[in-house]
Parts: C-alpha cells; structure tokens; sequence
C-alpha cells in the first residue's frame, strides 16, 4: 500500500454507477475470502477487516513516514466532535494501545474550540462542549476547552481543562468579546471574505491555546477531501502562496508545528470507519453563512466532480502536494534581515501569521491592485482638498510596546501631545496604564497584511473592529519601519 507513485497521472474516467453489494455475495477484491462491507472508488468492494488494515496503515504510515513525530512528544490535537476528528481520536487511542512496533509514542492532549457565540443558537454551546469532551475523555485523554471569541482579547486566557464536574462556569465567558468577534464578522460584507476570516481567526486560537498550554506541535483534521477542496479554493481567494503551509502535512506557523494526519484519508473512508465503530460524531454549533461563497462553489465543484470521476480529489490533492511557495519559511530563514530604508513588508501577516506574499514583480495581481489604487488615489486628491481618503484605524497601545520618540510615557501627558501621531500613529511611549491611542491608516494596515488579508481588510466596514493583537502587531511593526528611517542616516 506504501508503493504508490506520487508521480503516477491517474486518468480521469467517468465512474459507471456504484457497485452492490447489498446481496452479501460480492467479495472482497483484497483478501478474495471475506464478504464485501465497502465499496471505495466506485467499484472496490473490501471485507472489514482489509478495510480496517487499510485505513489504520494510512493513518500511522503518514506520521510514520514523517519521522517528525517523536517518542515523548506532546502534541495538541484540535478536535471539533466532526467525522474526520471524531476518526482521530479514535485512531490515536488505539495507536497508543498497540503493543507492537507500530505503537504510537506521542503524548495526546486535546483541544475543542467553542463557536456558539457566532453560531445561530449560542446557548447550545455548552450542551455540545459535553458531548464532544466526553468523548475524548472517555478514552482516558485530557481534552480542553477554549472558546473562539477569546481571539479578541488582548491577553487570551488560557484553556480550561474539561473533569467531570464540568459546568457553565468553568468557561468564563466575556459579553463584550462575544459581540467584538461578532461585530467583525457582521462587518466583513463578502460571504467568501467572512469564511476565509473565521478560517484565520480560529487557526490563530488554535495557535495561541497550544502556546499557552506549551505545546509546540498540533494536530489537525483535515482529510484528503477538505484538503483538495482548500487546494483550489484558496487559489480562489487569493492564498494560492500560502498553499504548501496549509495542506501539507507539516507547516509551521508562529513557531508552533501543525500537522495533518488525516491528510491521505478521503472522506467517504471516514464515514465508513465511523460507522463501523459506531462513533458519536456531532454538528458542534459554529460561524456558518447562508448563501454561496468562493469555498462552498468550490467544495459543490469538487464534490461534483467527484462524484463522477472518481480520481478528481486524488488528482488535485497530488498536485497540491507537490506545490512549494517561494517564501516559504526556509527561505525567509536564510534571508538576511534587511538593514535601513526597506519596507517593513519583509515579515509575516499580522493577521493570518503567513509569509508576506506581497513583494512580486509588476506582472502580479497584487501589483495590478496597487497601480489601480494610486490611479484611484491621485483622481480623488486632485478632487477634494485634503486628500485623506483613507479609513483611519485607532490602535490601542500595548503595554509592551516600545516607544519611538523619546517621551517618558508618563499619563500626566495630554491625549495625543506626541508628534510621532502625526506621522501615523508610530510612537509607543505610553505607560503601562495609559489610554493614548494611534492611528494607522488603512494603507499602513495593509502593509503588514499578505495578499489574502488584505482583501479580507477591503470587505470590512471596519477596520478597528479586527482583534486587539493584530492592530497592535501592525502599530509595532510600523513604528519599527519608521524608527529604521530616522536612523538610517547614522548607520555604516
Ligand atoms: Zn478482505
Ligand atoms: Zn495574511
């Protein structure tokens, strides 16, 4: 089962109508002895018991062939009760149990994000936090628990660790950042740039739990089907750059390791391993839009497709695999660190924590975007007086920010008596207490942005809306850019 040829084109024919195997007389096409219970790529009819040998084999020899996953290590894996991490947990338990070599060796814990308070019914969110952690518990694991709108806050509290004497108020709940995360979802007007933002906002969570739980590397559900339908669909929304990072099966992220296990599994093998062992799988309430996205086209495309030509998803998921980025992290690793007078553009996107893809030559479309916006630019300040046809954005400081222009951060100083406001929002002298806030100009924003977000930060109404941590990572990295140009002059 290990020899396939990642090189191999596999042709594309139409299926010709799904085998039956009702009757209990087909057999199985592996084993030649065991009656039929499955039937994978149309006509490939397999006995459980192959089934089972195949499914778990694609599974271990994935982070088996890795080799990246050591004996000892702690992983976080991220579950949300669905089939695909429903099949994970399983599987680990019973990886760990083996006794022989093939014995999984790391050290699960595991993670389960709350979404209710963007979901339609918010107060099932707690119903369902049981019904997911149980699960995982019952299986001797610790299971935490986090919920999504702590991406707003500044200092985001750490998960809480699911017992059996869970309640309500074990996850302390916070109104004012339920409706913040509420709040900027509403107000991002594409449906295709409100998916791709919950998508970075809870990536990101899962990031920041593993952080402060101290684990360096995390696990993830996506199987084969959800991985070719993200192939395709993010080329769509403009992160076709930042594929490798998001369905191969290793990336790193923040410093912190993602995985992909499941990665080889399609989806309809999923089912079927869950149904055979009967695992409880639950629709955890979570961000859904009503309507059609750039994601849900793509995903009906797909699913389309597959339907009839069985090698669709194989086909496209073998593609993906072979994509590499050009800023891909080894390359920014060897990149020395530019020295004075360059854009700050040469680091990661505060939002989605992905390499900046927006240095491209002029024959890009983030190029042709730019040209664009400077023709529109000067039109408008020929036309009006001022000229400022930018969204301003208020950043509030962070207490860790450094200041840039000298002043002693005392909250005896007048509210905005620092100069550097003037030059957008770049002085980060208050004190630990003081209120002072910046401004950033949405094209400041942008410039710390990859492409993908900055199309997510164009369909907001507004731009203060995004969390605390991302405005506060663009205000220190502009103050940066513009503490290189002043001392440009004196360096060698
Ligand atoms: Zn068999
Ligand atoms: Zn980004």
């Amino acid at each position: 089962m290990c020899s396939v040829d990642p090189d191999e084109l596999t042709e594309m024919t139409r299926a010709t109508g799904l085998m039956d195997i009702s009757g209990g007389d087909v057999l199985c096409r592996k084993c030649g002895t065991g009656t039929a219970e499955v039937v994978l790529r149309v006509r490939d009819a397999y006995c459980r018991e192959c089934f089972l040998a195949y499914f778990v084999h694609k599974f271990r020899s994935t982070i088996g062939k890795s080799k990246q996953i050591r004996h000892g290590d702690k992983v976080l894996v991220a579950t949300s009760g669905g089939p695909s991490s429903v099949a994970m947990v399983h599987l680990i338990r019973q990886g760990l149990n083996e006794t022989s070599h093939k014995q999984l060796r790391f050290v699960p814990a595991f993670l389960y994000v709350d979404e209710s308070c963007l979901s339609e019914n918010p107060s099932s969110g707690h119903e369902y936090i049981k019904k997911v952690c149980e699960e995982v518990t019952a299986l001797k694991f610790d299971c935490y628990v986090t919920s999504i709108e702590q991406i707003m806050s500044a200092q985001v509290k750490p998960p809480v660790l699911f017992t059996k004497e869970w309640n309500e108020e074990h996850l302390l709940k916070s109104q004012s950042l339920e409706e913040s995360a509420k709040d900027l979802l509403i107000s991002c007007k594409s449906l295709s740039a409100k998916e791709d933002l919950a998508e970075q906002l809870r990536r990101d969570l899962i990031l920041q739990a593993a952080e402060a739980l101290g684990y360096e590397k995390v696990f993830l559900g996506d199987n084969a089907t959800s991985l070719s339908v993200a192939i395709l669909g993010n080329v769509a929304i403009g992160r076709g750059s930042q594929l490798p990072g998001r369905v191969h099966f290793k990336s790193v992220h923040r410093g912190i390791e993602m995985y992909r296990p499941m990665r080889e599994i399609l989806q309809n093998e999923i089912q079927h391993y869950v149904k055979i062992h009967s695992l409880l799988t639950v629709q955890a309430p979570s961000f859904q839009t009503k309507g059609q996205s750039i994601t849900s086209c793509t995903e009906d495309f797909v699913m389309g497709l597959q339907k009839d030509f069985p090698a669709t998803i194989p086909t496209i998921f073998r593609t993906g695999d072979k994509l590499m980025s050009s800023s891909s992290e080894q390359s920014r690793r060897t990149t020395p660190e530019p020295v004075v007078g360059v854009s700050s553009c040469n680091e990661i996107c505060v939002l989605c924590g992905s390499d900046l893809d927006t240095e491209q030559g002029e024959a890009s479309a983030v190029h042709a975007i730019l040209v664009s916006q400077d023709l529109s630019k000067r039109k408008v300040e020929g036309g009006s007086k001022d000229g400022n046809e930018t969204t301003n954005i208020v950043v509030s400081n962070s207490p860790t920010m450094n200041g840039c222009c000298g002043s002693n951060g005392s909250a005896e100083l007048p509210e905005n008596s620092c100069a550097c406001n003037d030059r957008g929002g770049s002085c980060g002298s208050g004190g630990r207490d003081s209120k002072r806030e910046h401004v950033l100009s949405q094209d400041q924003l942008e410039c710390y942005l990859c492409y993908g977000c900055r199309i997510i930060a164009r369909e907001l109404r507004d731009i203060q809306q995004l969390p605390q941590k991302v405005l506060g990572l663009a205000a220190e990295q502009e103050r940066r850019k513009v503490m290189r140009e002043q001392i440009q002059d004196f360096l060698l």
